[in-house]
């Protein structure tokens, strides 16, 4: 088998960044599809794949794992970031041939499964309400405190037993973190930012009962003593996590030794090489890892590292049904998962961008048993919603 192209797409999804897509074929007939990389300035990301794909025709798909280290090796002048993300939208569309040329799902070929569903949290709860995404969503707009616990509660009656959201100010119009800190360089948190904080935890809390996972993402927002200091004010809350990225390990560190809120980071890393450091200083309790933008064999290498360090990771999937299968796959793979990201939200048109959707039911999802990924892009659809930038 050899490899006659290497395209991609870019789909737009609504209120939200596009969605990057690479599409690998075949002279057999087998194509292979994946999802990677990030929706934020999608043009650099989606040239490299374009460069790197131009070195894989003619190539057999086969040795998926050389065909890696080969373009790791090649990119050594502009390493990292977007350069790490394609390399992955390629990688991820090997493996995709690979399970379809063998007639197995990708993780049967690296000795999965470990399970047959995996529990998920619905991700970004309230969150994109409160960006005026609603009217696309075709759901109630995010004014009150009452408003926000219902979206609690249309999370608990869906069956989910955890969720994960983002500091939001629901108002007319209600408002993000982001639109608060909006030329504000200081990102200080203020008392009454702490309080507004914990207001909306104990909201969320009293909805959703003692026994349901939360979980507040503030992403990099705050310097260390106010994530510390936020951190201690939602301990009585008792979270799933606090997610809080930065590029050092240290102020993670910092922050984990100083609350007994468990801290989870990591989607800000992309390979094992940075993971390391992280490992190496406890830095974290749960640790995220992104299948679409770094791969499998380094998410896969991740996970297997952070074993050997007694932490369980966490899936960063907040896009199309495509990353979801990806990283069902990835789950699939590896024994300490805690739990996986969904993201119920992300574009009004999702369903229609893939051949197959995953089965939920009850907070889990079923580990998909078809060859490959179990699904693929839908190109008559990627088309049909394709990014003009
Ligand atoms: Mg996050």
């Amino acid at each position: 088998m050899k490899i006659t192209a290497v395209e991609t797409r870019v789909v737009r999804t609504g209120g939200g960044g596009p969605w990057l897509f690479c599409i690998i074929r075949t002279d057999a007939g087998i194509t292979g599809y994946s999802q990677f990389g990030s929706g934020s300035y999608p043009k650099g990301q989606v040239g490299l794949v374009e460069d790197l794909g131009k070195t894989l025709i003619g190539k057999d798909p086969d040795p998926v794992e050389r065909h890696y280290l080969e373009m790791y090796r090649a990119t050594a002048q502009v390493s990292g970031g977007a350069t790490s993300m394609a390399i992955a939208g390629i990688e991820l569309a090997l493996w995709d041939i690979k399970g379809k040329a063998a007639g197995m799902p990708v993780y049967r070929l690296l000795g999965g499964p470990f399970r047959e569903r995996q529990q998920v949290y619905w991700s970004h709860l309230a969150s994109y309400r409160a960006q005026g995404r609603a009217d696309e969503m075709g759901v109630a707009p995010l004014r009150t405190w009452d408003d926000v616990a219902d979206c609690v509660r249309e999370a608990t009656d869906a069956g989910f037993s955890a969720f994960k959201s983002n500091i939001i100010f629901p108002g007319d119009p209600p408002r993000r973190m982001r639109d608060v800190f909006a030329g504000d360089f200081d990102q200080n948190a203020n008392p009454d930012l702490i309080e507004h904080a914990v207001k909306q935890i104990s909201v969320m809390r009293e909805a959703a009962g003692p026994n349901i996972g939360i979980a507040l993402d503030i992403h990099y927002e705050f310097k260390t003593e106010g994530a510390i200091r936020l951190a201690q004010a939602l301990e009585p809350y008792n979270l799933m996590w606090l997610e809080f990225d930065k590029f050092e390990p240290e102020p993670l560190a910092q922050i984990k030794s100083s609350t007994r809120t468990p801290i989870t980071t990591g989607e800000q890393l992309l390979g094992v090489r940075e993971y390391k450091r992280f490992f190496e200083l406890r830095a974290m309790d749960t640790v995220k890892i992104d299948v679409p933008w770094q791969g499998f064999s380094q998410a896969k290498k991740v996970a297997d590292l952070a074993e050997l360090y007694e932490m369980n990771v966490a899936p960063h999937n907040y896009t199309s049904h495509l990353a979801t299968f990806q990283s069902l796959q990835f789950t699939a793979m590896i024994p300490n998962v805690r739990i996986m990201e969904t993201d119920i939200d992300s574009s009004p048109w999702r369903d229609e961008l893939t051949t197959t959707l995953p089965e939920l039911k009850d907070g889990y999802m079923a580990i998909p048993t078809a060859p490959g990924w179990g699904c693929d892009l839908d190109e008559v659809a990627a088309e049909k919603y394709a990014y003009e930038g």
